[in-house]
């Protein structure tokens, strides 16, 4: 048995980044930015009027001056003459700031009479400066999860495709003669199964592309047809059958398909049998069944890969601390990743820990981290947990 943290080293070592391709701007939030992008311009690409007022020389600003209107400007359509001495320019927001000028006396501080305007000037020249938000040439760094704000920022900057970072295709097989998918009729004796679901809306959440393969049956024949149809992926994840009782086949099978096993259990509650390796052309993981389990194991382990794969950083995952509301009792030897509420009282294990009950799993906002061995806690000690 294996500590956490090497499982997650071997891993690591499994997967490499993957290659980049060029997607529409409009496709690309959640993608990961491959390579670096260079602005294809000044943005404002003129000293542009932040308000609606008059554009005047700014050494000719002071109370009760008056000027003489002599034509406008508005965004999209610039004044094209100059602004002379006691010669002001009709001006709106986002129009380029005429030759001349150099200060917007917002509207709010003028009186105008025909072509004439008399100022109450503020101290703000209203004007924000060519390049003020970036240069032609500013760079946005990879590796870089694209947000929002990014899409924005790039599209301001003329790139209209980008490279990123292929998404991970995953393979996802439950195993188990006891599952039936959502919506079907179970038998008396059946369940439904739950973990491919959960872990799916957890890796593509990650920016993963998760297939959902169909059950497998506790047969050989059964894995290995499911083993054929996860062809092609980058990561084929198993679910179930991983313990060594008389139905669990996957290792068996998956040795017979020539898996390179790097290590099968890790110290760890939930998910001691978790068993990993290369398979040919794919990285196999093979998680315990128990939904609770699958999940954490999903969150400790394949998280870290995915990230790997698209070439985002993988330090450990963001442990954070807390202060403990409820006391622990001492931990056995396996790390113990604890369900758990934080809230402003700080982090509160759930009482039942019980690795099958997906509806604790479900109000947790947080899975405390008990290093193995770790002694009784009292209220007011500093825990680790990680946030899910
Ligand atoms: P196993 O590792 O196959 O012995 O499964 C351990 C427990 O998890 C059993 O109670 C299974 O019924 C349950 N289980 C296995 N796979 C899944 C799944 N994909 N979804 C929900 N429960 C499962
Ligand atoms: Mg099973």
């Amino acid at each position: 048995m294996i500590s956490v943290n090497d499982a997650r080293t071997q891993l690591l070592a499994l997967v490499r980044q993957l290659e980049a391709e060029t997607v529409p701007l409009a496709d690309a939030a959640g993608r990961v930015l491959a390579q670096d992008v260079v602005a294809r311009r000044d943005q404002p690409p003129f000293s542009a009027s932040a308000m609606d007022g008059y554009a005047v020389n700014a050494a000719e600003v002071e109370r009760h001056a008056m000027f003489k209107v002599i034509g406008e400007a508005a965004a999209g359509h610039g004044f094209q003459g100059r602004v002379g001495a006691g010669q002001a320019v009709r001006i709106f927001t986002g129009a380029p700031v005429p030759d001349g000028a150099s200060f917007v006396v917002i509207q709010e501080d003028v009186s105008r009479t025909g072509d004439l305007i008399t100022i109450e000037p503020g101290a703000n020249s209203n004007i924000r400066p060519r390049g003020g938000d970036f240069l032609a040439g500013q760079t946005v760094s990879s590796p870089r999860l694209l947000t929002a704000a990014d899409i924005a920022l790039l599209a301001a900057m003329n790139i209209p495709s980008v490279p990123v970072t292929r998404r991970p295709e995953v393979a996802l097989i439950s195993t188990g003669d006891e599952l039936v998918m959502p919506g079907d009729t179970p038998e008396a004796d059946q369940i439904i199964v739950s973990n491919t679901f959960g872990l799916k809306a957890m890796l593509d959440g990650l920016g993963a592309r998760a297939r959902i393969l169909p059950i497998a049956r506790d047969t050989r024949s059964a894995l290995r047809t499911a083993f054929e149809l996860a062809e092609g992926a980058d990561l084929v994840v198993t679910i179930g059958g991983a313990s060594v009782g008389d139905h669990d086949l996957v290792a068996d099978v998956a040795a017979d398909l020539g898996l390179q096993r790097s290590f099968y259990k890790v110290a760890m509650r939930p998910g001691k049998p978790l068993m990993a390796g290369r398979m040919n052309a794919a990285v196999m993981v093979g998680l315990p069944g128990n939904p609770v389990s699958a999940m954490v194991c999903g969150q400790v382990f394949l998280a870290p890969m995915i990230r790997a794969m698209l070439g985002l950083s993988t330090t450990e995952p963001e442990f954070q601390t807390a202060r403990l509301a409820k006391a622990l009792p001492a931990n056995g030897p396996r790390e113990h990743y604890m369900r758990a509420q934080l809230d402003a009282e700080g982090v509160q294990a759930f009482d039942n820990q019980d690795s099958s009950l997906l509806t604790v799993l479900a109000k947790a906002n947080a899975l405390l981290v008990r290093p193995p061995h770790d002694p009784a806690r009292s209220v007011g000690e500093m825990v680790r947990y990680l946030p899910i």
